[in-house]
């Protein structure tokens, strides 16, 4: 076996489009602690994205806080599917008995999302749990329409996750339905994640590590909310899953399943032991990528060098 080089740039299709995305990549850096991701997606700035290199930063040079559990549950995540589809998902979950349904995909129909939840919860049967995701993609009055049809189609939803982008808009959907609101980019891209709080837009925050620099980062985040957290991916390889898996493993309660079981979405990954869910859970360890996964794995040139730039930018910044 060769060595590992100290820094990988890898590149994965997609099983699914997902958040507009067909192909992933981003860069694993190594350091005395272990392996770090770097994945910010391209839509952020260097300045954002700097947040995202002190996640990295703290998994390589520093690793993660003591655990406070061994496992994490987590849920089936069923992308913008036909109901079939969507079906066989939950049902090839490893055995996840929450499920978070995106929704408010552009160019689809109301009536798509209902048969969506309808075949997601048969699939779950009665006791499991299943939450929506928006993606910041509807107004106040689409969420309120849409959120009381889904609730029913759903037999009850956990909660909707960003109906709407700004913070007064879900306060406002938060005062008009009963399902509960869950803020995700409210908190990841705010300067200020306390304004959810503030006005109480939300009953759950969703934390991701990189996009709040690092596990440490956000376990601040979740005392100073006070709301109950759910973690969830960043789209990571199975290295930045097993941050958030620290971050979910770290919290001093844990109600929710977290939204960590991504790995799947993707077609290759970085390890030969992916972080994939069993029994609805994900275990709370480190994860080492093997030359033989990276194989499959290789980012073309362009992207390399894309990604090189990238870390110039985003490392001189900081300075
Ligand atoms: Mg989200």
């Amino acid at each position: 076996m060769t060595s590992l080089p100290r820094a990988f740039v890898w590149s994965t299709p997609m099983r699914s489009r997902f958040r507009g995305l067909l192909t992933r990549d981003g860069v694993l850096v190594h350091g005395p602690a272990g392996w770090g991701e770097f994945s910010p997606f391209w839509d952020y700035s260097d300045a954002e994205a700097r947040r995202w290199w002190a996640a990295a930063r703290e998994a390589a040079d520093e690793g993660f806080p003591e655990p406070l559990r061994d496992r994490v549950p987590v849920n089936v995540t069923v992308p913008a599917v036909a109901p079939d589809r969507a079906a066989e998902i939950v049902r090839a979950s490893g055995g996840c008995t929450t499920a978070k349904v995106k929704v408010a995909e552009p160019g689809q129909s109301l009536a798509e999302e209902q048969a969506r939840l309808e075949a997601v919860r048969a699939a779950l049967g009665p006791a499991g749990r299943i939450r929506v995701d928006a993606n910041a993609a509807w107004d106040v009055e689409t969420a309120v329409t849409h959120l009381r049809v889904l609730d029913r189609a759903a037999g009850g939803l956990e909660y909707a996750e960003q109906p709407c982008a700004t913070v007064e808009e879900l306060a406002a959907v938060r005062r008009a339905v009963e399902v509960p609101i869950a803020a995700d980019e409210s908190i990841r891209r705010a300067e200020d994640p306390m304004a959810v709080v503030r006005a109480e837009a939300a009953d759950v925050v969703v934390l991701k590590v990189q996009p709040l620099g690092g596990v440490r980062a956000a376990l601040r985040i979740a005392e100073e909310t006070g709301l109950p957290v759910v973690v969830s991916s960043a789209l990571e390889s199975s290295v930045g899953i097993a941050a958030g898996v620290a971050l979910a493993a770290a919290l001093p309660e844990l109600p929710y399943a977290c939204g960590l079981a991504t790995v799947q979405l993707f077609e290759h990954d970085v390890t030969d032991e992916p972080l994939l869910p069993v029994d609805g859970h994900l275990p709370v360890r480190r994860v080492t990528p093997s030359t033989e996964a990276l194989e499959a794995m290789h980012a073309d040139a362009d992207t390399e060098r894309r990604w090189q730039r990238r870390i110039r930018a985003v490392v001189g910044s900081a300075r």
